[in-house]
């Protein structure tokens, strides 16, 4: 008798909020033997999302790596060999940043078959919650999302202030005075707006915002921290759109750099 090898599910959870789930997110969540779920995942419902399934948490903090990558890759390949269907919960879309690709070449190495149901990421989504949008004609064209995980080579930041779109930053709380610093070196204009939002989607979300110039100093006396998503650009401006703090930014830039008239 030969064993039924399982299959394993790369599932894109959305930025927090269990309605940003996908129709089959949910599906693959609710006929799951095994979920392996992220901090970032809207694992708080997972009990009813999943109510069949085992759940392992193999959640990362930063600088704190309590489940090694590639114990996470060993945990799919023996579940999905003894037999069961796992699901692998992770959080926005499995292939931004989230190590999802790496997952599926480690199953298929094992011969286990995988398959990925892409998510709402948290790069377009969490700006949105904000009210941010990241492209408006006329205003940005482009967008382009960046790990700020590890500090910005200096030719990425001379491209970047020269895009003249959006900028996207995830992973980048710790490293924002050295992008910022970067950025403005590089020529980017000091009134450029900037928005932080912090637990997008969820109900901690917090939004600040700053010019470019500010950003560092006004950042850290808010407090700001991960997970937050930095928006740079023109566009921050939309989010004057019933927001008071963006509206006096507005007035602020409007007025020019120290301006009160
Ligand atoms: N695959 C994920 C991103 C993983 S990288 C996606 O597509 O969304 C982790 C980073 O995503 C965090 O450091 C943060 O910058 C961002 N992030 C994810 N969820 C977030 C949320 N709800 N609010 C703010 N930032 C979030």
């Amino acid at each position: 008798m030969t064993a039924r090898v399982g299959t394993v599910t790369l599932v894109g959870g959305g930025p927090g909020d269990p309605e940003l789930l996908t129709i089959a997110a949910a599906r693959a969540l609710a006929s799951a033997d095994v979920v392996l779920y992220d901090r970032l995942a809207p694992y708080e419902s997972l009990a009813e999302l999943a109510p069949r399934a085992e759940l392992i948490d193999v959640g990362k903090r930063p600088g704190h790596h309590p489940i090694a990558q590639e114990d996470i890759e060993r945990l799919l390949v023996a579940h999905a060999r003894a037999g069961a269907d796992v699901v692998r919960l992770k959080g926005g879309d499995p292939f931004v940043f989230g190590r999802g690709s790496e997952e599926v070449e480690a199953c298929r190495r094992a011969g286990v078959p995988a398959r990925v149901i892409p998510g709402v990421t948290s790069a377009i989504a969490v700006p949105a919650a904000a009210g941010i949008p990241v492209t408006h004609r006329g205003v940005s064209r482009l967008f382009t999302v960046v790990s700020g995980h590890a500090p910005l080579e200096p030719e990425e930041l001379e491209h970047l202030a020269g895009l003249g779109g959006t900028i996207v930053v995830l992973m980048g709380v710790s490293n924002l005075p050295s992008i910022s610093a970067g950025l403005l070196r590089c020529g980017m204009a000091p009134d450029t707006p900037v928005a932080v939002v912090e637990r997008g989607c969820s109900t901690g979300q917090r939004t600040t915002f700053a010019e470019l110039a500010r950003i560092r100093e006004t950042a850290e006396r808010a407090g700001i921290r991960s997970p937050a998503i930095v928006v740079i650009g023109e566009v921050v401006r939309r989010a004057r759109l019933g927001d008071a703090e963006a509206e006096a930014l507005l007035a602020d830039a409007v007025a020019g750099p120290g301006g009160g008239a």
